[in-house]
């Protein structure tokens, strides 16, 4: 496994687990909770989740699978811009836990910019993470300027921020992908796969089938090949989660990347951030 070392000092595993649209159906559940363990097995132990998805019904999914497991896993959930408040976004994150089974999050994260000021937000991760509620805070879809915001709002200690990364939307690419890396502060790829569309592309497929390796590994190696990044993919299938977790080991050359730019370029300008 590839490590990251966040602004704090900690490493944390390169490649994480995404849960959106884990726990909705009763008939899955069990597939579901035996890929996330699949995935803790084969050291992708950063998993992601959020009060939002599913109402609740991926952190309980999340909290299923990582019984017994606390201690092997960071667990990252995200609080709703309409509970960034001082008081409800502490009332959200003890939900969250209550939901996991579990005392702390490792990362607690803004997921999107709403109207509560960034101090009120900055001041309830503080409160969190005196508490022992949370160990680390971030953000998700803050673009540059948000993110400076953020920061001079007192939320300097950010570690991570959460973005529409993969070959298909590269538009972080202009400017905020590198502020982070200069700040040390990690860019979590979301969609690494474009929320599956990447692994139908034609073109992406034959330039998989040509190194021996499958479209969703190579949607995965190009991400692992920046510097400061980690895909959060997500599978409810334990084989797809051993499929992604093998794209660690797989190295791309200075050609695989030209053509990977070529099929896939990042904008000619700059565009406003893109958002799931
Ligand atoms: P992804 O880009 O991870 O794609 C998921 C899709 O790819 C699913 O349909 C999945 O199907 C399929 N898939 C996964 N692995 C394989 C494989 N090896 N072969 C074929 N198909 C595969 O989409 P998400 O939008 O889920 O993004 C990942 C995570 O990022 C989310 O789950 C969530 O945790 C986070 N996220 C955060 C956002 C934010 O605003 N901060 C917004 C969106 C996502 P199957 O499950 O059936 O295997």
């Amino acid at each position: 496994m590839k490590y990251l070392t966040l602004p704090c000092g900690e490493t944390v595993p390169a490649l994480g687990q995404g849960t959106w649209y884990l726990g909705d159906d009763p008939n899955t559940r069990a597939t579901e909770i035996a890929a996330l363990r699949t995935g803790i097995d084969l050291g992708l132990a950063l998993i992601d989740t959020a009060e939002m998805y599913g109402g609740g019904r991926a952190e309980r999914l999340v909290g299923e699978a990582i019984a017994g497991r606390r201690d092997e896993v960071l667990l990252v959930s995200k609080v709703l811009p309409s509970n960034a408040g001082f008081e409800a976004a502490i009332a959200a994150c003890e939900a969250s836990l209550e939901r996991l089974g579990t005392d702390r999050l490792d990362l607690y994260l803004l997921h999107w910019q709403g109207d509560t000021p960034y101090e009120e937000t900055v001041r309830a991760f503080q409160r969190l993470k005196s508490d022992g509620k949370i160990r680390h805070y971030g953000i998700s879809n803050l673009d540059l300027q948000a993110t400076q915001r953020f920061n001079r709002a007192g939320g300097h200690d950010m570690q991570v921020n959460q973005l529409l990364f993969n070959l298909n939307q590269r538009g972080i690419e202009w400017a905020l992908l590198s502020w982070l890396q200069k700040a040390g502060i990690v860019t979590m790829a979301y969609s690494p796969f474009d929320g599956g569309r990447l692994i139908g592309s034609t073109e992406l497929q034959h330039f998989a089938e040509a190194r021996d390796m499958t479209a969703a590994q190579a949607a995965l190696a190009w991400l692992l090949h920046q510097s400061e990044v980690m895909p959060i993919p997500k599978s409810a299938h334990p084989m797809r989660v051993e499929e992604n977790a093998a794209a660690t080991g797989i190295v791309l050359t200075a050609d695989d990347l030209a053509e990977l730019d070529s099929m896939f370029p990042a904008p000619e300008s700059p565009e406003p951030l893109q958002i799931y």
